[in-house]
């Protein structure tokens, strides 16, 4: 099958057959993992070969692997990129995205609904080489096209955000940002490729933590950057210095996940939903942040950008901690832990785990509060989610 026909083609098609040859290795069926640190040359011609195209084959692993390849060709079909570049985790590809994109005095613009080790990276880290970060309130567009300056060199956001599926306006930002001759990041991680697709709204570049949906099976970390050819680059350029490689196995453990991806999504889409719903009618429960909600704020926009609400349902339990430390003990099924996108449904309690180190006024002042909970919905029978959550709620009520 042609590349051109590939692409002609749905999601799921797409997932399983996009950015690799029909008759592999060996005519092999699966992707052969290609579990090698280096690459040989036959002789002296085969070298001189190399030197004068080195696309056309591997040297070495840091530079690059067959697998490594397809899983980066077939998420920059599935993104509708240019190019993409493969990473060990979801942070590698932002660190080394931006990190190849700024120089000593330049500025940059990061909202502050964004990842606690982004936020860290931009705030702390970047400043040591005198690079000045600005964070600004989620969704005060005001602020944040005043907070763009002479050197500012790009704005970066999540969309949705981490735990209020807060969604930024794409096309908003995208006219804030050529306004002022910035570039622009979208961590698309909580979107997916289905759900969302930033490209189409102008946006330079999108990252994905791979370990979360395009994996599938919280079973791996990896990670991705997408965009442009002439932007991913010196990206690529520099994770050949830094090394954030992923591993040839891992890698294929990644494609094997993208196969499924699409199902599990629109899957995960329609349960989480469900599971909103549920929530949101339970006399035990005060608040549930869900995009696909009409009671999210962010509704309108969410609506218009994206095509599915995602896994991740957020929600305040009425009662106080010790409540919902009984909600939490109650539950059977659903794990207690971070992350979201496998099957296997997961909860948080961000007070405790991610806000452990703050005093109970500085989380509520940031609006975590006791008894807010965030539930990554698996790919578990809806009613069997929902009736692990009612149990919960009803030994919390004790
Ligand atoms: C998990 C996550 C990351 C970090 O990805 P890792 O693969 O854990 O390094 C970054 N952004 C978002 C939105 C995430 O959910």
């Amino acid at each position: 099958m042609s590349e051109e026909k590939k692409n002609s083609m749905g999601m799921s098609t797409r997932s399983i057959h996009a950015g690799e040859p029909h008759v592999k290795y060996a005519d092999s069926l699966m992707t052969p993992i290609f579990q090698t640190s280096t690459f040989t040359f036959k002789d002296s011609k085969d070298i001189q070969e190399f030197t004068k195209d080195k696309k056309k084959r591997f040297e070495y692993g840091r530079y690059g692997n067959p697998t490594e390849l397809i899983a980066q060709k077939r998420l920059a079909d599935l993104e509708g990129a240019e190019d993409c570049v493969v990473f060990s985790s979801g942070m590698m590809a932002i660190t080394t995205t931006i990190l190849s994109l700024v120089r000593t005095g330049d500025h940059i613009v990061i909202t502050d609904d964004s990842y606690k080790k982004t936020l860290e990276f931009c705030r702390s880290y970047l400043k040591r080489f005198g690079i000045e970060c600005t964070i600004v309130p989620f969704g005060d567009y005001d602020a944040l096209e005043g907070a763009i300056k002479e050197n500012t060199r790009f704005i970066f956001s999540e969309s949705p955000t981490n735990p209020y599926l807060n969604v930024f306006d794409l096309a908003l930002l995208k006219k804030i940002a050529d306004k002022h001759h910035v570039m622009t990041l979208i961590d698309s991680t909580i979107a997916t490729p289905i759900n969302q697709r930033p490209l189409e709204y102008g946006i330079d570049l999108v990252t994905h933590s791979a370990t979360k949906y395009l994996s599938g099976h919280n079973d791996i970390l990896a990670g991705a950057v997408l965009g442009r050819e002439e932007l991913i680059a010196p990206i690529r350029n520099l994770h050949k210095s830094m090394g954030g490689l992923i591993d040839p196995h891992c890698c294929y453990l990644l494609l094997r996940g993208i196969k499924t991806f699409p199902l599990r999504v629109r899957k995960q889409n329609e349960s989480a939903l469900e599971v909103a719903r549920f929530l949101e009618n339970h006399p035990d429960v005060q608040k549930v942040y869900y995009p696909f909600l009409e009671s999210h704020q962010h509704y309108g926009i969410a609506r218009e950008q994206m095509t599915g609400g995602g896994c991740v349902v957020t929600f305040e339990m009425k009662g106080d901690l010790e409540s919902a430390n009984r909600f939490l003990d109650s539950l059977e099924m659903i794990f207690i832990g971070p992350s979201f996108g496998g099957a296997e449904s997961l909860i948080t309690h961000p007070a405790s785990v991610s806000y452990y180190d703050y005093t109970r006024e500085e989380r509520y002042e940031l609006g975590i509060i006791d008894t807010l909970f965030r539930l990554a919905v698996g790919l578990e029978e809806t009613e069997d989610i929902i009736a692990d959550l009612e149990k919960g709620f009803e030994k919390a009520r004790i």
